[in-house]
């Protein structure tokens, strides 16, 4: 049915991205990374890079495509069929280009996010902290003005791409003043790898494994002042616009790994045999994959929906609403149609005969990383209260209709 809504542009993407995925990718690079004797796949980037698929919406003068969200979160979808690890890397430069592109100095763009879409340049987006990662305003990193520099002090964890990157995107205190207000104290700093900067790589993973995903230490790194992302203390106001990015890059990429799961399981429950019949004449197993072709669509729906509304100019608040619900629901969806795929195959779903145990293991990332499902229920239902008490009630007056309304002496409220 999407192919019937989605734009020629999106239509044309769709098509390039899946050759791509098809044609480029050595099977032999998933199994690699999976068994970690890959730690950072730069070929894949530079691959991406020189078929100038890497951050599809920034500008072309940038290395972009002057995309839209709609043609990004479409092409997404079919880079997610290859698992995690390297939908994350697709991601990073579309998370850390929307920083530079809609905040940053000419000369940002040109020295960090031009080299980046070739594929020239690699980066990496370093929020968390062995302290938490929820609590995103509770940074502790610091950076502390001296002359044309900062000098940056702290660590970061879970930083996938940290083993490759050139650069890192950091936010860290600028305001150590405990009295000031979070939302302002913190900044955005363009972190070459540099003196200063270590990554270590500390303990192994579920899933998304090769993707270079380690701990950043840095310790008196000087960062040039003309690396500051829109200037001291915006660290906050960036924060909040990267939510977009870094959910809905999460939301899409899901999809793609659940699509190749349902896939893989729908056709081997037409050959598979027992009690004498093929396994998909069992109601419990046709229901099944209905239930996971509607999950699926439904995931699929809301995803796409959120790019579109947001390409057609939704104010920021609703926009933080939208990607949050697009990537709880998404990623719990996929989880569900993943689950299913392994029930469908049996015991051999279960064994790396078959690549729905390694894609079920990196899926389940998607419920942690870019901010937890409970940090999304905690954005919607914040922004979705702050939409209704801010309206006017446009709509009929429903409580009238009740036979007892004018008991206003019955409405108590505490
Ligand atoms: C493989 C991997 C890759 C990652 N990549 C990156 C990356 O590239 N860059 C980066 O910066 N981070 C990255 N992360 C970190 C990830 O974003 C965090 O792990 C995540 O945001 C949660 O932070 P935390 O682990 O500190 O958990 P905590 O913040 O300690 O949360 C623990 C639990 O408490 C819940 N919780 C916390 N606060 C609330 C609240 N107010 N209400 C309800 N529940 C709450 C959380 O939902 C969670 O269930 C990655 C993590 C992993 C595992």
């Amino acid at each position: 049915m999407f192919d019937y809504l989605i734009s020629e542009d999106a239509k044309k993407i769709k098509k390039e991205v899946r050759a791509f995925v098809r044609d480029e990718i050595p099977h032999s690079l998933i199994k690699k990374m999976d068994k970690e004797e890959i730690n950072y796949p730069t070929e894949f980037l530079q691959s991406l890079g020189k078929e100038n698929l890497i951050g599809l919406r920034f500008p072309k003068e940038f290395g972009g495509r002057g995309l839209n969200w709609e043609c990004e979160v479409v092409a997404l979808e079919e880079i997610g069929v290859l698992g995690s690890s390297l939908p994350c890397l697709y991601s990073l430069p579309i998370i850390t280009g929307e920083a530079m592109n809609l905040f940053g100095s000419e000369d940002q763009k040109l020295k960090y996010l031009k080299p980046m879409c070739e594929g020239k340049k690699y980066t990496a987006e370093a929020l968390t902290e062995p302290r938490g990662g929820s609590d995103f305003f509770g940074a502790t990193c610091t950076a502390v003005k001296d002359g044309d520099y900062y000098i940056l002090n702290g660590e970061k964890r879970f930083v996938v791409g940290a083993e490759g990157a050139d650069f890192f995107l950091v936010y860290a205190k600028t305001n150590q003043d405990p009295k000031s207000d979070p939302r302002s104290s913190l900044s955005l700093f363009i972190v070459d790898r540099s003196k200063g900067v270590e990554t270590e790589y500390l303990y192994g993973l579920l899933g998304t494994r090769g993707g270079g995903a380690g701990r950043l230490k840095f310790e008196d790194v000087q960062i040039p002042q003309e690396n500051v992302i829109m200037g001291e203390g915006k660290g906050g106001v960036i924060f909040y616009q990267m939510m977009v990015p870094e959910r809905l890059t999460t939301a899409s990429g899901s999809l793609g790994s659940a699509r190749t799961c349902l896939h893989i399981a729908t056709k081997y429950s037409t050959k598979r045999k027992a009690f004498g019949q093929t396994i998909k004449n069992f109601q419990a197993i046709n229901f099944r994959i209905a239930d996971s072709i509607t999950l699926l669509d439904a995931a699929r729906s809301i995803v796409l929906n959120t790019a579109r509304t947001i390409d057609a100019g939704a104010p920021a608040a609703l926009q933080r609403r939208l990607v949050s619900e697009s990537k709880k629901f998404s990623t719990k969806a996929c989880w569900k149609v993943i689950n299913n795929a392994m029930q469908v195959m049996g015991g051999i779903g279960y064994t790396t005969v078959y690549p729905i145990e390694r894609i079920l293991r990196d899926s389940r990332l998607g419920e942690i990383w870019t901010g937890t499902s409970e940090i999304m229920s905690l954005i919607i239902q914040h922004e979705y209260y702050k939409e209704i008490l801010s309206e006017k009630w446009l709509d009929r007056d429903v409580e009238k209709d009740a036979i007892d309304a004018d008991h206003e002496e019955e409405k108590h409220y505490g």
